[in-house]
């Protein structure tokens, strides 16, 4: 890590039975709170319950935190951050998954298999190092199937709309062009590692995917974007980010993950929740609250 990097790299360990999982932080964005950010809410609502937590109410802090697990002698990690590239853009604010995992005594190259949620920017870019290599040349590289029959397609990529969705099938592209499109796409329900299970969250995209990870009677699910913003949408789970493409199944599938989480009382492992970003979800009123706790 380069001195004049203000970014510290975080780590926090924990296990889930037999798996040890290796929370690792790959930096933030502050995004500015206009009132495109959430479709269906204007600005003085956003800010209203961002006071209400005590946060600042003109920007949000976005992190991110993909992590390792160890199981059964295999290194898993589940996504890859900004990547290299935006790490110099954003001045270390980001894209800093290599000195996380550095600080861990993690090597890249000892990855065996990189598990993809979905092909948003923020988790595949980190697939490739500054210099549009393989950032994990000994990894296998596993992407829902749902994602990568999207993205690939020809015919879905001369129909995106303009701006963000025609920017995110270029983008994906370059990556996995880069990558010689070398990937192993997986289903739904299936196993993608010892202890690891894909499960459908689509809404967010058209393949977003969380997972169980279970070892020993316990259990922890691994999401995403099911909740971007750990206060938003927990308490108001029917607000429509501009980042969900599918915005009434993505609070479908919101609903019915928060439910299965109270109801079932499993811990939440989340990519944009505030580091470790482990948390527990509580009903509360019309929505939910979630609170960091320990497996
Ligand atoms: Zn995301």
């Amino acid at each position: 890590m380069l001195e004049d990097e203000p970014v510290a790299s975080e780590v926090h360990r924990y296990n889930i039975g037999d798996i040890e999982v290796t929370v690792l932080s790959d930096g933030f964005r502050m995004v500015p709170v206009d009132d495109k950010y959430i479709r269906n809410a204007g600005t003085a609502e956003i800010a209203a319950e961002l006071a209400a937590a005590g946060l600042p109410t003109d920007k949000i802090k976005n992190t991110y935190a993909p992590i390792v697990l160890a199981t059964a002698g295999r290194r898993v990690l589940i996504d890859t951050g900004n990547g290299e590239a935006v790490r110099a853009q954003s001045k270390g604010e980001r894209g800093t998954l290599d000195s996380s995992l550095a600080a861990a005594g993690l090597d890249r190259n000892a990855i065996d298999v990189v598990v993809i949620s979905h092909f948003h920017a923020d988790h595949v870019n980190g697939l490739l190092t500054a210099d549009n290599k393989p950032a994990f040349p000994n990894a296998q590289i596993k992407v829902p199937e749902a994602e990568w029959k999207f993205w690939m397609d020809d015919g879905e990529m001369s129909r995106a709309s303009a701006g963000r969705m025609s920017e995110l099938f270029a983008n994906n592209r370059r990556v996995f062009d880069a990558l010689g499109r070398k990937v192993t796409p997986y289903a739904w329900d299936e196993e993608v590692a010892p202890g690891v299970t894909a499960v459908g969250t689509p809404g967010h995209s058209i393949g977003h995917t969380s997972f169980v990870v279970a070892s020993g009677g316990a259990r922890v699910f691994v999401q995403q974007d099911v909740c971007n913003n750990a206060v938003l949408f927990t308490r108001h789970p029917g607000w429509h980010g501009f980042f969900d493409q599918d915005p009434v199944r993505a609070e479908a599938t919101r609903r019915r993950v928060c439910d299965m989480l109270v109801a079932e009382q499993m811990p939440v492992q989340a990519y944009h929740f505030p580091f470790p970003a482990l948390m527990r979800v509580e009903k509360q009123g019309d929505g939910y609250k979630v609170t960091p706790t320990t497996v």
